[in-house]
């Protein structure tokens, strides 16, 4: 018999009423929609031009003009249809479903008649197609048309963006692959893969599934296809920042299954690192499970940011060497964050362990969050963990780092991939096996579903982040089995089952309920979620001495609009008290600010007019607030710090 391995649950099951995650899923709807669709189409004063839907009626013959855009940007199409589809699956709006048609429509024009869809080689490059693996970004945006294909299809029943992806994946198949007249090449930016295995899902041919496990199979054989291509274009390439290409840029280094830490760019790393997840779990492929497991464990133990933003190199957005994690100078896209979320999601259907729900949360609620402003129209691409904002200057080692939220950006990749990740949050919550239905997050939300023939209706109330307490009540018409994830940073809760306390069976870091048949159910859990210092590891070295605030999952960092500037020369007692205060006003969900005292130095040398001097150290005590990461910078500019130094190690 095949192994069951639990899927994420399908959006239309499930209403989230979260107060924090349930306004995020209303703004993607009621703000951010409409505010990226008036970006894709230049309608916003003083953001970054977008032309994307111009791109594609240029592509289709239909308007004149130039192609403007980095090479992927009809991902940025793609990426809004995807978040359109799971808005209407989710029930939250079905407004937008008539312009998305009508851009499914033009995306269909633009389309060559052999199947090949990509604006940029249509309109500027049509001879150099699948010339240029390594920078052309036509996999990687054939990925994403994929990805909305199957999303718009499943909210919809519309399957004539599936047709279009379709047509396009078959042609892909023809061109690569490893027979005599077939490319044997790979993608140089990683998303198809997993775009594939979406794509065999929803309609059960196999070659996808093949093609996905070829781009796998053949990345990292030697000689090395992208390497012979450069060499090919005699120095002829689209960025100049690829002048020194290594190897390990696009993890084709070795092949994956060999790879045992996490090199090169964050997010075409954690891309392909889900895709092998995926074909894990497809091909029941213990070397990949292996593989994935050592990838894993690389990141989350040595590599990853408190905040689960990853990759932090300035230079080339990707990963440098273990325990290098600086705090003004990181980079941790967002999306690489959401690929972490992703990867993490398919090691948890993997596994069957739900630990790894504990990185996929904490990446959720601080990098992802923090990736957008809570008017929803203003985006981080980069998530430091210390602005100076005066520092953050353009032509230097620091002008990736913006100490303010964008309206929009000439490479275009983080907003609408924030968007769908939080319009389909709720396969993040739930998911299900033919055995069990797993609950994986703490978010307030409704579910009505079916597990071997029990229909159960589920409500799950958390006040996880106010006093520790998550509630579900549960319907069933039949015996069932439900899992409940137990976070891996609280101690063990307690449970009552009806109003009586209960030990529940553990199993992989799920609590494990049987309900025994038809009846109502109340499970109750009360953790112990209070506010306290963490430390880093001593290989750290950005973080020695210092510590971080934070509360369940959620880190907190100081803000100068709360504590002034010169946030660097605070020193903190990490034994002293500390209180919750009342949340921000004017902010979704009611996440409190923590209270504490600390010391500030004022005054280090004798004569302040000078740089240097003998030490005469003053300072003064100081009252200091926290608010949590997710929401810093939604009121003022200003500087932030997340590692603060502390005043007595010994
Ligand atoms: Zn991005």
């Amino acid at each position: 018999m095949k192994k069951s391995f639990p899927r994420p649950m399908s959006l239309s099951r499930v209403k989230i009423t979260d107060e924090l995650y349930g306004s995020y899923v209303n703004l993607v709807a009621e703000k951010i929609i409409p505010y990226q669709w008036d970006i894709l189409n230049d309608r916003v004063p003083g953001a970054e031009k977008s032309h994307c839907v111009e791109n594609f009626r240029i592509a289709a013959g239909e308007s004149q003009g130039d192609h403007y855009g980095p090479v992927f940007c009809d991902t940025d199409a793609y990426k809004w249809l995807e978040a359109v589809a799971y808005c209407i699956e989710n029930g939250s709006d079905g407004r937008y479903e008539p312009t998305a048609d009508d851009l499914i429509d033009l995306i269909g024009r633009a389309q060559r008649p052999n199947g090949y869809l990509n604006t940029y080689y249509t309109v500027v490059s049509p001879g150099q197609r699948w010339l240029n693996l390594t920078e052309g970004h036509e996999l990687y945006s054939a990925g994403h048309l994929m990805e909305a294909a199957v999303a718009y299809y499943k909210a919809t029943g519309k399957d004539k963006l599936l047709q279009i992806a379709c047509k396009f994946a078959d042609l892909i198949c023809e061109v690569f692959g490893s027979g005599q007249k077939q490319c044997q090449g790979y993608p140089g930016h990683q998303e198809i893969e997993l775009a594939l295995v979406k794509l065999y899902h929803a309609t059960g041919r196999a070659r996808y599934l093949e093609l996905a496990d070829f781009f796998i199979k053949e990345r990292g054989v030697r000689p090395n296809y992208l390497i012979e291509e450069i060499q090919r274009r005699q120095g002829n390439g689209l960025f100049k920042e690829f002048a020194d290409y290594d190897e390990e840029y696009a993890q084709s280094h070795q092949p994956p299954v060999e790879q045992k830490t996490a090199e090169g760019h964050a997010v075409r790393a954690l891309y392909m690192y889900a895709a092998m997840a995926d074909l894990a779990i497809e091909q029941d492929d213990q070397q990949l499970n292996e593989a994935c497991l050592k990838l894993w464990n690389n990141i989350t133990t040595k590599r990853m940011h408190i905040t689960g933003g990853v990759g932090t190199s300035g230079h080339l957005e990707r990963f440098t060497v273990d325990y290098d994690l600086p705090n003004n100078s990181t980079y941790c896209e967002s999306c690489a964050s959401i690929a972490l979320m992703m990867f993490g999601q398919r090691m948890a259907s993997l596994t069957g362990d739900a630990s790894f729900y504990d990185i996929v949360e904490k990446s959720l609620c601080n990098t992802v969050l923090a990736g957008i402003a809570v008017t929803g129209d203003k985006y981080f691409y980069v998530n430091p963990l210390e602005v100076w904002p005066e520092n953050c200057k353009p032509s230097t080692s620091m002008s990736h780092v913006k100490p303010v939220r964008q309206p929009w950006f000439p490479v275009a990749c983080c907003p609408p991939n924030i968007a769908r990740t939080l319009a389909s949050l709720a396969q993040y919550i739930y998911s299900q096996d033919d055995l069990s239905l797993y609950i994986n997050q703490f978010i307030s939300s409704e579910l009505e579903t079916s597990l071997e023939g029990a229909k159960i209706k589920l409500k799950l109330e958390s006040s996880f982040m106010q006093d520790g307490l998550v509630t579900i009540q549960v319907q069933a018409s039949a015996a069932c089995s439900l899992k409940i994830r137990m976070p891996g940073y609280c101690d063990y809760p307690d449970f009552t089952l009806d109003g009586s306390g209960v030990i529940p069976t553990v199993e992989n870091n799920y609590a494990v309920f049987i309900l025994n048949g038809n009846g109502e159910y109340e499970i109750s859990m009360k953790y112990e979620v209070k506010p306290h210092f963490v430390a880093a590891n001593h290989r750290v070295r950005a973080d020695a001495g210092k510590a971080a605030l934070v509360k369940g999952p959620y880190v907190y960092c100081l803000e100068e609009v709360d504590n002034g500037s010169e946030l660097s020369n605070i020193f903190i007692d990490t034994t002293a008290n500390i209180q919750e205060g009342m949340p921000l006003a004017g902010m979704p969900g009611r996440l409190p600010v923590i209270k504490y005292s600390g010391k500030k130095i004022i005054s280090s040398i004798a004569d302040d007019s000078q740089l240097y001097g003998k030490p005469v150290w003053k300072f003064d005590d100081v009252n200091l607030t926290a608010v949590p990461y997710c929401l810093w910078c939604n009121r003022e500019v200003g500087e932030m710090l997340v590692w603060q130094k502390v005043e007595r190690l010994i």
